[in-house]
């Protein structure tokens, strides 16, 4: 309690005061004694004198002392004082309390030496014989003045009067500039504490104001009620609060910037400190790593992203404390990577800052387009060289020979045919893909897309010993289509189903509503397609098996999947190895209006 600055003010004062009452209390009490005994030494003189002064022809007429005694004592009464009468010589000759017989010889008492040479002494001092303190006075005793009695002594008068009651009144005294000094140190204590309290209550205001800003609430605020220091006080931190506010809402939207920046980046973004606990994760990593914020953060790296490279990658870069870029390969999810950490230091702390590029898609494009390059050349070649080889045999004299030049040029012009083909197809795929050709969408019946194609392919399915049903419900709903281009999507279809099924199978074409589409299927019998292949069956030119698929381009499926797409459909497979395959896909409803 007396920590608080109140009393801490408050204190010092109260100590001042009564230090103060307690030294006037002594200097006063002092001061009046001195003034009352000086007054009370006047005064028994004053009387010693008036007595000496009647008892000088007593002594000159040789009066017994019985009578000096009676004398004494009738003259004590009315003085409340002793009254001793002593000889020249010291013996006591007359006293008003005590026996005088009993008395010693009273010329060394100080007060009669002093009487004796000055004309006047006094003393105080403690009376051995009354046992309390006395004040003495004595005067010597003359007889009246007369030419020839010049300078003789008869005696001494002496007059008493215990102190004790002066002491008793400085006593009073005393006490009552205690008390009263008492009153005002109280009076002082209670104003200083006032006072004090008043001073110290903008602070005492102040602090809880603080208080509440380290809570939270940053609206906390307090009107400057003076123009004295308190007052700029509560302004200057009016001001700093003020400030911290636009500080704190400045970092708050720069903090929210940067989260929405963060969640929205494709690449995922990792922060660990020193000791690798990961510190920040963004969505993206959080996918990448198969983790969740909740289980990422405060964790340590290691058990983030399990994955060897990465673990030695973020180890590298902490020894050379460089940026360290590799390509991990993260197996378990077939994803592939580029991982950049770079250490950095944010407020004196060190950290390393971790991104994770996703580059599955880049590196998969780019096989495809290897794969491309490399196919579109292998199918250029093998034409090309059986047209090489029929013109060097031409050459070499085939030509000489009618019938057999005949064949040959046969033979070169299927070659070419083929090539035409191949062209033609990579033309119309290319057109499709850039969208040069549009589409003629029109409401169309699903028997007119799908009857055609099986009627053209039907004479090749006999050929081959197949067999091609069409199963169309009744009431199927039209489809909006561009007719010639979804036909060439059955035909495709129809025709792969025709090559990749050996004699005695059965194709069967089909088309259900579903929703607000219609999906169209082709069943086949076939060879089916292996699982690793039939997610890339319908890229240009992949053949899943090369042997079989004869003088196909690799081509049917990628223009199917174009055309379909185009029109706002989906293409898809589905296959069993050595027991067929089934090729779905959708064109939507036509919309009867
Ligand atoms: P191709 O001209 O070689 O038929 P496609 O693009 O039409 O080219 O087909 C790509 C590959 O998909 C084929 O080489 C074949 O391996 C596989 N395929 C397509 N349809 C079938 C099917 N009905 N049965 C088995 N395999 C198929």
């Amino acid at each position: 309690m007396f920590r608080r600055l109140r009393w801490r003010i408050a204190l010092p004062y109260v100590a001042l005061v009564l230090v103060a009452t307690l030294g006037l209390t002594v200097y006063v009490s002092d001061q009046v004694r001195q003034v009352r005994l000086a007054d009370l030494e006047a005064q028994l003189l004053a009387d010693a004198r008036l007595l000496a002064n009647s008892v000088a022809p007593l002594l000159q007429s040789g009066t017994d002392s019985e009578t000096l005694d009676e004398l004494a004592r009738s003259w004590a009464a009315p003085l409340e004082a002793r009254v001793t009468i002593i000889g020249a010589d010291g013996v006591v000759l007359g006293e008003s309390h005590e026996d005088r017989a009993q008395m010693d010889n009273h010329l060394s008492r100080p007060e009669i030496q002093r009487a004796l040479i000055a004309g006047q002494g006094s003393s105080t001092r403690y009376s051995a014989t009354l046992g309390y303190e006395m004040m003495y006075a004595a005067v010597p005793i003359q007889p009246a003045t007369t030419q020839d009695s010049e300078g003789q002594l008869l005696g001494v008068m002496r007059v008493a009067l215990p102190l004790g009651e002066i002491e008793a009144n400085v006593g009073r005294l005393r006490q009552n500039i205690l008390l009263a000094g008492a009153g005002v140190a109280l009076a002082a204590a209670l104003l200083a504490v006032v006072i004090a309290g008043h001073t110290t209550r903008p602070v005492r205001e102040l602090t809880a104001a603080a208080e509440r800003m380290a809570a939270g609430d940053l609206d906390a605020r307090l009107l400057p009620s003076s123009r004295d220091e308190v007052g700029q006080l509560t302004r200057s931190f009016s001001h700093m609060a003020d400030q911290i506010r636009t500080q704190m809402m400045s970092l708050a939207e720069e903090r929210g910037r940067l989260a929405a920046v963060l969640d929205h980046m494709a690449d995922g973004v990792l922060i660990t400190d020193e000791s690798g606990q990961v510190r920040l994760i963004n969505a993206a990593a959080t996918r990448l790593l198969d983790t969740s914020e909740e289980r990422a953060l405060g964790r340590s790296f290691t058990q983030v992203a399990p994955h060897h490279p990465l673990i030695e990658l973020w180890k590298a870069c902490r020894e050379l404390g460089q940026e360290q870029v590799e390509m991990v390969e993260v197996s378990r999810h077939g994803l592939f990577l580029q991982a950049i950490i770079t250490p950095f230091e944010v407020a004196s702390a060190e950290g390393y800052l971790v991104i994770l590029q996703d580059l599955t898609r880049v590196r998969r494009l780019e096989t495809v387009r290897r794969d491309f390059i490399s196919n579109i050349s292998h199918e250029l070649r093998t034409p090309l060289a059986g047209l090489k080889a029929l013109v060097d045999t031409l050459r070499g004299g085939a030509i000489k020979d009618r019938s057999a030049a005949k064949r040959f040029l046969k033979r070169m012009d299927i070659e070419v045919d083929t090539l035409t083909q191949m062209v033609e197809e990579l033309l119309e795929l290319s057109r499709i893909e850039s969208g040069q050709a549009p589409l003629r969408l029109a409401p169309t019946s699903v028997a007119e897309l799908v009857i055609p194609p099986v009627d053209r392919l039907r004479p090749q399915a006999e050929r081959a010993g197949l067999e091609i049903t069409v199963l169309l419900p009744p009431e199927l709903p039209p489809v909006v289509a561009d007719p010639d281009r979804a036909r060439l999507v059955l035909t495709n279809l129809v025709h792969n189903a025709v090559k990749f099924t050996p004699p005695g199978g059965l194709i069967t074409v089909a088309a259900e509503p579903a929703g607000d589409e219609v999906i169209l299927s082709v069943q086949d019998t076939g060879v089916g397609i292996p699982v690793d292949d039939l997610s890339r069956i319908f890229e240009r030119f992949y053949k899943a098996d090369r042997a079989r698929s004869g003088g196909g381009t690799g081509l049917g499926l990628a223009i199917a999947k174009h055309i379909v797409q185009g029109h706002g459909g989906r293409i898809w497979a589905e296959s069993v190895e050595g027991q067929g395959s089934t090729f779905h896909f959708t064109l939507p409803m036509a919309v009867e209006r």
